[in-house]
């Protein structure tokens, strides 16, 4: 058995869902048993909340999930008759009806358990069964959602509890260097690990959810990424690399504009502003990313950005904060981007930070601020000076396809 996941985008027409029919019977003539599980079709999810927050101002989370089940249920069904309009014996299911168990956090609901029993007997009647994505029931019968994206955590989580491979199928096809749209010589990757996959998703690149590679991770789920409508080949998320290949020092670079940077000049020379700072803001739910200090003359300039939470937050938390100090100054810029490096190989090769820093300090970039985890080099620069560091980063790191 394989489990394949269409998203919204492959699913979005009738003629798509004819399309996809037709590539499932061709797997199953080749002799294979598969779970299919889908996304709702296109910008279903979008309109459906759109269409509540015109009923309410303020929807109840458990009708909000009543209602974005639908979308899921549409896709499958349609599919299902689609394959057995080709004459594929197939069947749709909700994930409430195969008892995917979730926890009751309503929205962002993580899956606690799936019942296999019904999904194998039906594998025994039918070739394919289909299953809505995004979606599960928690103990208490109450409908519950994954969490936007949730689709690809669906069909990883049926595929760790089954054993079976996995195949993400998309309107992009594969996992590439870097963002093609930024960098059009971007090369395609045909194999990366969890963790560089993580990185990458944490990172700012929209590849899988990343609750679906952290159980793919966890149970060692193959997985295969590839684009819908094209035979090109995909990407494979693994392990480790197979043997035969040589690890890279960098694998991918991706870019996260996603960020708030906020500069605090002339606070006090002392580790417990620091810290009320960061508490404080953490009270606030506001996601730190990035943070650099700088000492000089006896006081201290601190840097931060931040990923979530709203400027307004940020700048009354910090004058409550503040409030009895003199002589600190506060700036804010929003127009910033992080570059990060990503690469297993960087934990067996040295250099790694020299090269990326000569990198741009050749191209002319300024450095705004950096960070490093074991496998990855971040560095926030200027909107402006993306898409010149980037390249810079790309040449440096030999992640460019050849002219
Ligand atoms: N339909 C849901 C969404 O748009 C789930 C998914 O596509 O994975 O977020
Ligand atoms: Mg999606």
């Amino acid at each position: 058995m394989i489990v394949q996941k269409y998203g919204g985008s492959s699913v979005s027409t009738a003629e798509k869902i004819r399309t996809i029919a037709g590539k499932i019977r061709s797997r199953v003539n080749e002799g294979e048993k598969l779970v299919v599980v889908v996304s709702a079709m296109g910008k279903t999810t979008n309109q459906l909340i759109e269409l509540a927050s015109r009923v309410s101002t303020a929807p109840l989370e458990r009708e909000m999930d009543m209602l974005l089940a639908t979308g899921e249920q549409v896709s499958a069904a349609l599919l299902a008759m689609a394959l057995n309009d080709l004459g594929v014996p197939a069947i749709s299911y909700n994930s409430f009806q195969l008892e995917m168990v979730t926890t009751r956090t309503h929205n962002n609901a993580r899956i606690r358990d799936i019942k296999l029993i019904k999904l194998q007997k039906e594998l025994e009647k039918h070739e394919v069964v289909v299953v809505t994505g995004f979606q599960g029931i928690t103990d208490e019968g109450h409908i519950t959602t994954l969490g936007r994206g949730g689709s690809d955590t669906s069909a990883v989580a049926i595929a760790a509890k089954s054993g079976s491979r996995c195949e993400i199928y998309s309107d992009v096809a594969g996992v590439y260097t870097c963002d093609p749209r930024i960098q059009p010589r971007a090369r395609k990757i045909e194999y990366i690990t969890y963790d560089e996959m993580l990185e990458l998703a944490s990172s700012g690149a929209r590849v899988l959810h990343a609750r679906a590679l952290e159980i793919a991770k966890k149970y060692g789920v193959d997985l295969y990424c590839a684009s819908t409508f094209s035979d090109e080949r995909g990407t494979y998320v693994v392990h480790d690399l197979p043997e035969w290949l040589e690890q890279p020092v960098v694998t991918g670079i991706t870019s996260d504009p996603n960020q708030t940077k906020v500069t605090i000049c002339n606070l006090p020379n002392d580790t417990k502003v620091l810290s009320r700072i960061f508490v404080n803001l953490a009270q606030e739910n506001v996601n730190i990313d990035m943070i650099s200090t700088v000492n000089d003359n006896g006081h201290s300039h601190l840097t931060f950005t931040f990923i979530s939470g709203n400027f307004e937050v940020v700048r009354k938390t910090l004058d409550n904060t503040l409030k009895d100090l003199e002589g600190w100054k506060f700036s804010t810029d929003d127009k910033v981007i992080k570059l990060s490096v990503i690469g297993v190989g960087m934990q067996s090769t040295t250099g790694v930070a020299g090269r990326f820093f000569s990198a741009l300090s050749n191209s002319g970039i300024k450095l705004l601020g950096t960070t490093t985890s074991e496998i990855k080099i971040s560095a926030l620069v200027h909107i402006a000076e993306a898409e010149r560091a980037t390249e810079a980063l790309a040449k440096e790191f030999d992640l460019l396809r050849e002219e």
